[in-house]
């Protein structure tokens, strides 16, 4: 594996559901720490690093937690039933390993279980079981065993997966939304190090973005950018099942640079930051792709209008089943990714002014 596939391993393998980021936090400013002026970590938790500049402030902006599930109630024979936070859906979490973190931070392994299919009739197979209908099973005897093994009410539930490389420069894994995102902003710091930059640089991993983009709203008030760029994943429309024309991106083809998210609903990138992302790119010989979203929000949505309002968009990695355990990404986009980024940053004060 070469060094930023590593790195992403680092980055997806900890476990950090939304409102609980802590681990992904410490390890985020731990890598920004020899990379920026200042690092600190704000009230909700956001973690930001500070590179000075006499130009204009960028906010470079990643969503460092991922979804998952809480513990609701632990029944007499040991099984705990769960509440998904975050977009946990019915057909991808049966039947999956997954890690309980308990009490004093126990961790346990656990699977997704449900009624075994050979009880049930015809009918009953033929339909989706629901999250709802579905259990825990740590290896429990008792809801007092439970208890001993550090069990409780609101304890966390992440997809138990490591990282591992596919061919062509494909990898697999959990939490690639968003820490993909993550790796694409330090490895952009990590490119700009001993140069001369005009722009702040702003790097936050945000917290909350899965149940409602909660952290990018708080820290884009506190800093007030001049311009930002989120970075996420996109869904890609090369695989069985999508298809070209509901997304016209592809995986192994470069980032996106997103127009609109949402069909308008989301973020509507101005003129402006498109011209800055697509310029750049052009100048540095780096591929990328146009993203038209018609689906889900991203922190640009709530950057974009913060105050009296932030120019703001997306530079995401295409991903193949977001929102499962095995989310897939090219290496090479990745790297492109945060090149784009990188080479973005540098080049801010030929579009933008400071306030
Ligand atoms: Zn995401």
């Amino acid at each position: 594996m070469n060094e930023i596939a590593a790195l992403l391993k680092t980055f997806a393998d900890t476990h950090g559901m939304s409102g609980y980021e802590d681990e992904v936090a410490a390890l985020l400013l731990r890598e920004m720490e020899p990379l920026v002026d200042e690092v600190r970590l704000d009230t909700m938790g956001n973690a930001i690093g500070i590179r000075n500049g006499d130009g204009p402030t960028v906010m470079v902006a990643a969503h460092m937690d991922e979804i998952g599930a809480m513990v609701s109630h632990i029944d007499d024979d040991g099984f705990l039933k769960i509440v998904p936070v975050g977009g946990w859906t019915d057909q991808t979490i049966l039947g999956q390993r997954v890690v309980i973190h308990g009490k004093d931070g126990i961790t346990l392994a656990g699977v997704i279980g449900s009624r075994p299919p050979h009880l049930m009739d015809a009918d009953e197979r033929k339909k989706m079981i629901k999250i709802k209908d579905m259990f825990v099973d740590c290896g429990a005897t008792s809801a007092a065993n439970a208890a001993e093994l550090g069990v409780e009410i609101g304890s966390l539930i992440t997809a138990d997966r490591e990282l591992r490389p596919m061919a062509n420069g494909f990898v697999t894994g959990k939490a690639l939304d968003n820490r993909a995102g993550v790796v694409m902003m330090i490895w952009a710091l990590r490119l700009l190090k001993g140069k001369k930059v005009r722009a702040t640089v702003q790097a936050v991993g945000t917290v909350q973005e899965e149940v409602g983009l909660k952290g990018a709203r708080t820290s884009a008030y506190g800093l007030t950018p001049d311009v930002a760029i989120a970075t996420d994943v996109t869904i890609p429309g090369d695989n069985p099942g999508a298809s070209k024309s509901e997304s016209a991106v592809a995986a192994g083809k470069g980032p996106s640079i997103t127009i609109i998210d949402a069909a308008g609903r989301g973020v509507i990138a101005p003129r402006s930051v498109i011209r800055w992302l697509r310029e750049t790119a052009d100048s540095a010989s780096i591929p990328y792709q146009l993203q038209v979203g018609n689906g889900g929000n991203t922190d640009a949505t709530v950057i974009s209008i913060t105050k009296s309002g932030i120019p703001c968009t997306v530079i995401a990695v295409p991903a193949r089943y977001i929102h499962s355990p095995v989310e897939v990404l090219s290496l090479r986009d990745l790297e492109q990714g945060a090149r784009l980024i990188a080479a973005s940053i540098e080049s801010a004060h030929k579009y933008f002014e400071p306030r």
